[in-house]
């Protein structure tokens, strides 16, 4: 073998879902990249719910595939039913849902990752890194191989120091049937990083021979069903299937409160914190003690396998109760269980010791992404794993890091609410984190970053042409229908009042007409002289969208150009805050703490106050 074999410019390990959008990112950027993993059969696995997207998380997927990223196009690839959440509702909260099948999922990543060019993966157990004068410098496996790269990034998951506990049953696992990470987790323990413990659950699996559809109500996904990636066809997806819901009954709560102290969750036997939004069926009869019933939605696990997923019953009660419990809920009363369900408590870092690059500054060239940084999710985890990955090959590159701003993505939002405020619990993502949700919408997601993606080299041909094509489209589209004056005594004016039933009180253009609330671009294009108008659809839902919100979303870019003018000012690696005159003790600590690299990131520390952030400023400015 030579040496080469050893030597990479990147390497990653874990192959989650951050892991191989951060192994492919990596690779498409350019750097020679490596992917280590403890089994290859497990790339791309979904430890729990087979599903991708919602509300949230499925914008944060939509930007992950203008980036290049491969999410999108495997959920494309095995989503078996499909849904658009909040339809209804205006277009900054809508977003696309699917379940998954579980082994055409994974199928798919792994081809991804085994035909990217520039990417090498090698099955192995990594025990240690190699780090020297405060920079990464590789890794070791448990067998002792040493590969090197001036960038590593590292995507453990929930496998670090992993503890599985069913009932009073625990032991070492990174999740059911996986081996824990436990000697990287203690060489991490003594190296410079804060680490604390956090836990996640998934229910048992079900035999969905076993349950009686006939008590349940089926929810069949949507017709016309959505698609994830802008490159994605519905013909690409797979066989549907229906999803059903159900429900727990007053005996399931009772028999969850008399079992309550064999709970770990409630023993004390489980120290880490649990997702405040993914809560245990215990939880949720503790918290929610009113109420007499929790939906449960039966989702499948795949075309080719009998197992459901009964989403909403997470539990880590002891194996006896979850019996009782699950054959005490509508439909499952011959309920045959085939996993049991359990909770996982593992270790996460403190992610305000990272850039937003994803970088540690503890170790340069060291990236974490995905679960260790605090989060829940695979789509969280995959939109951090692109971002590490391209900054890794971009740091071995010699080339500047690069890392969107808050109100350019989601990924923005995610990335500087972790570094700045830490996190005491598994973080996920939801519309309400965005202050500029109206510009982070999934529908937009392909004009706001696929031409950054360009740059960084991610974005293939195929999928720029297609975008320069849509945004020619769009462009052309407004200016034609700018151009196109009605009034009231001219022919247009009086075509509009035939057609569609709409008077012109004085001279206006279409696109003015197209913001009235009682017309759409579809009845428009009713009037003969303004139809058919464009044949794609997602072009003239851009030319809608836009037009209908132009002024809200003037309005909200003037209060982005205001914010950035301070959000933007650089603080110096290593700035000795003690200098700055009159900040208090408190405020002190939290900067020397967080170590924010700009302005806006100072801003947003918690408990930082206007005036500490004046002084800041003053004093900066005054440096120069
Ligand atoms: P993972 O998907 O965990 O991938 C980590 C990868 O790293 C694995 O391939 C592993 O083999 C590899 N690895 C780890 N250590 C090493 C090492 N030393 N050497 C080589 N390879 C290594 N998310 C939700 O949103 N809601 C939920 O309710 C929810 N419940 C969950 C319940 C359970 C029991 C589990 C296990 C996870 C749950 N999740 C849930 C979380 C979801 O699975 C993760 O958010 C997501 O998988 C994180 O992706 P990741 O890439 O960071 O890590």
């Amino acid at each position: 073998m030579s040496d080469s074999f050893y030597q990479f410019d990147v390497i990653v390990i874990g192959g989650g879902h951050a892991g191989t959008e951060a192994a492919l990112a990596s690779a498409r950027a350019g750097a020679r990249t490596l992917l280590l993993t403890h089994a290859i059969e497990t790339v791309g696995a979904m430890s729990c719910n087979p599903a991708i997207g919602g509300i949230g998380k499925g914008h944060l997927v939509k930007e992950i595939d203008a980036l290049g990223g491969i999410m999108a196009k495997a959920a494309d690839a095995a989503g078996i039913q499909w849904r658009t959440l909040n339809a209804s509702k205006g277009p900054a909260v809508r977003a696309t849902r699917c379940q998954a099948d579980r082994s055409l999922y994974r199928a798919f990543i792994r081809r991804a990752v085994e035909s990217q060019a520039n990417l090498t993966v090698f099955q192995a157990a990594v025990d240690d890194l190699v780090v020297e004068q405060e920079s990464v410098r590789g890794a070791i496996t448990n067998t002792g191989l040493r590969f090197h790269a001036p960038a590593v990034v590292l995507t453990a998951g929930t496998f670090l120091a992993g503890k599985i506990h069913i009932g009073e049953t625990q032991y070492a696992a990174g999740r059911m049937g996986d081996p824990p990470s436990t000697a990287l987790a203690h060489k991490l323990r003594e190296g410079r990083f804060v680490v604390d413990r956090l836990k996640t659950g998934t229910p048992p699996r079900i035999d969905g021979r076993s349950l009686d559809y006939s008590k349940m109500a089926e929810q069949p996904g949507d017709d016309p069903r959505p698609v994830m990636s802008f490159m994605g066809r519905t013909a690409d997806h797979p066989e549907q299937v229906s999803c059903w819901i159900t429900h727990t009954t007053e005996r399931t709560h009772q028999l969850i409160r008399d079992a309550l102290h064999r709970s770990p969750l409630y023993s004390g036997q489980i120290e880490g914190v649990g997702p405040r939004y993914c809560p245990s069926i215990e939880d949720k009869v503790v918290r929610f003690a009113e109420k007499a019933s929790h939906q449960i939605f039966v989702e499948p696990e795949g075309l080719a396998v009998t197992e459901i997923y009964p989403n909403g019953i997470s539990t880590s009660l002891p194996f006896d109760v979850q019996l009782d419990l699950v054959r005490s809920i509508t439909g499952f009363e011959r309920a045959h269980i085939t996993r049991p369900g359990y909770a996982i408590e593992y270790d996460f870092f403190d992610p305000r010791g990272l850039k937003a690059s994803l970088e540690t500054k503890a170790a340069a060239g060291l990236f974490f992404a995905g679960q260790i940084n605090g989060t829940t999710g695979y789509e969280e985890a995959a939109a951090q794993g692109l971002l590490a990955g391209v900054n890794a090959a971009r740091f071995a590159q010699q080339k500047d890091a690069w890392s969107p701003r808050r109100d350019e993505a989601y990924l923005g939002v995610l990335v500087d609410d972790l570094i700045t405020q830490g996190t005491s619990e598994p973080y996920r993502m939801f519309t309400s984190r965005a202050e500029y949700r109206l510009q982070l919408r999934e529908d937009n997601a392909d004009a706001r970053l696929t031409p950054v993606g360009r740059d960084l080299g991610l974005v293939d041909d195929a999928r720029w042409e297609n975008f320069s094509r849509k945004r020619e489209a769009i462009a052309a589209e407004t200016a034609r229908l700018s151009a196109l004056w009605a009034a009231p005594n001219n022919a247009l004016g009086a075509s509009i009042a035939r057609h569609i039933g709409v008077e012109v009180s004085r001279e206006t253009n279409a696109i003015d007409l197209l913001r009235r609330p009682e017309l759409d671009y579809a009845k428009l294009m009713q009037v003969p002289e303004l139809g058919p108008g464009v044949d794609n659809a997602k072009v003239a839902e851009q030319v809608e969208i836009e037009t209908k919100y132009a002024g809200y979303l003037d309005r909200q870019r003037e209060e982005i150009a205001r914010a950035r003018r301070h959000e933007s000012a650089a603080i110096p690696v290593g700035f000795d805050y003690a200098q700055v005159p009159g900040l208090s003790a408190e405020v002190l600590q939290k900067l020397e703490r967080v170590r924010p690299e700009t302005l806006g990131q100072a801003q947003r520390i918690p408990g930082m106050t206007p005036a500490a952030i004046s002084l800041l400023l003053v004093h900066l400015e005054r440096r120069q």
